[in-house]
């Protein structure tokens, strides 16, 4: 039975005199449902395993990237065959081609793609992009979409409805969160003000089409589209962040799925199948401002690393079968029909992607997310992991399926899930 970890607890206390909170990043520090990390060891299809032996299903997969579970056969017979001809070269190199056109057929019209390493230097790069293009200065984003870590991104909301940020980091200076406008999601009256206000100096609108790092909050597809209407009548570019959603729910993008046609798209997460891939694709006449091509600088030593590219394309060939994407539907409606109407939380889902809110009704903005759902999940979080299952430490954090997970793992979840709170 997965509970004791006195191997975690000895790693975890080490570690936390040795780095910033004992870890490589915030949220894996368990700061938000307390006790002490979990260090895995090992996975297998949905299964992962802690230093002390304890198994788990897995419904947090790396944080989304392995959307064939872990170890998937074809991923690692790429990865190894590839590592066996040489880790890195810093040249380029066939497999670049081969997920260029990958992707590009994904995200037609998209004519070209820079691959990066991270999600956070993709959104760099988009942002970068629409300044050099557009002329213009000001990002508009939307409160409760995450966008990685870049000083711009890291903003919260003034007071008011459309309103310049305010840093949400030590470190972020006022001129740079300055640059940012930050709306609350799904708010009609927020974006025509910002417009209103600021149209003639926003070089882009930078949104996660379906926001799923402060919960999952679903979006009007009216909204979004009156977002870009108004996005195109000012001169400002779009930006879908795709860095979870891209290949999550079919071949594409979720924009797609709502009738949005962005001017830039950033990838990430599944785009490099376990290992570090990221992208930034849209149309030649933006994409080619990028030095060699252009003007606008971006490099990077790791960027188009063999290895990590060839986990890349195996794990987009395995997906373009449609097959896993069929799998994991059929997963999620299964987990889908146990909950609806049960238990003390609304269930939200979109394909393989879903959020146990512990509350009545789910929000769509991440400012009605109640403290109350948050302090359910927190009180049940540590007796889901005695049952092994390992959800994201995170009442914010949603939960991912794999095609690798089996109908009796997604009964065990539905299981858990109910059982009261003690
Ligand atoms: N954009 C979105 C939508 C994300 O969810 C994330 C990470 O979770 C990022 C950007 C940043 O990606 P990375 O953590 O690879 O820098």
């Amino acid at each position: 039975m997965a509970g004791s970890s006195s191997a975690s607890d000895a790693l975890f206390a080490t570690a936390c005199k040795r780095m910033p909170g004992g870890v490589s990043s915030p949220v894996r520090a368990f700061g938000s449902v307390g006790g002490t990390p979990r260090y895995m060891a090992r996975g297998m299809g949905a299964q992962i395993w802690d230093e002390d032996g304890n198994a788990y299903t897995d419904y947090c997969l790396a944080w989304g990237p392995l959307i064939l579970g872990h170890a998937h056969p074809a991923v690692l017979e790429a990865v190894t065959k590839t590592a066996r001809d040489g880790l890195a070269f810093g040249t380029c190199h066939r497999m670049e081609v081969a997920l260029a056109e990958l992707v590009l057929e994904a995200f037609a019209p998209a004519e070209r793609v820079r691959f990066l390493v991270t999600g956070t230097e993709a959104v760099m790069t988009a942002l970068r992009l629409a300044r050099a293009h557009t002329k213009r200065r000001l990002i508009l984003k939307f409160s409760g979409c995450y966008h990685g870590h870049s000083d711009g991104m890291l903003v919260k909301a003034g007071s008011g409805v459309a309103t310049l940020g305010i840093g949400d980091s030590e470190g972020v200076s006022a001129a740079q969160a300055a640059e940012t406008i930050v709306v609350p999601l799904g708010s009609q009256s927020g974006i025509e003000e910002a417009f209103a206000r600021y149209g003639t100096e926003i070089a882009a609108v930078i949104l996660e089409p379906l926001p799923a790092n402060n919960g999952l909050l679903l979006q009007d597809p009216a909204w979004l589209q009156a977002l870009q209407k108004l996005a195109r009548a000012s001169g400002a570019l779009l930006i879908c962040d795709e860095v979870i959603t891209g290949f999550r729910f079919g071949f594409h993008g979720y924009a797609r799925m709502v009738g949005l046609a962005p001017d830039l798209t950033t990838l990430g997460k599944v785009l490099g199948g376990g290992l570090p891939v990221s992208a930034v694709l849209g149309r030649a006449e933006i994409l080619d401002r990028l030095a060699p091509a252009g003007k606008t600088y971006q490099a990077g030593t790791m960027s188009g690393n063999p290895v990590a590219l060839a986990a890349g394309i195996a794990t987009l060939t395995e997906l373009r079968t449609g097959e896993p994407y069929h799998r994991m539907e059929g997963l999620g409606a299964r987990l889908e029909a146990k909950l609806r109407g049960e238990g003390a939380f609304a269930f939200v889902r979109v394909g393989s992607v879903f959020w146990p809110y512990f509350g009545k009704r789910a929000p769509t903005r991440a400012e009605d997310v109640s403290e109350l759902a948050v302090q359910e999940f927190q009180a049940r979080y540590h007796r889901w992991l005695d049952r092994g299952i390992y959800l994201s430490p995170s009442a914010w954090e949603v939960g991912f399926l794999s095609s690798m997970h089996q109908e009796s793992q997604v009964d065990a979840l539905a299981e858990a899930l109910l059982e009261p709170r003690r």
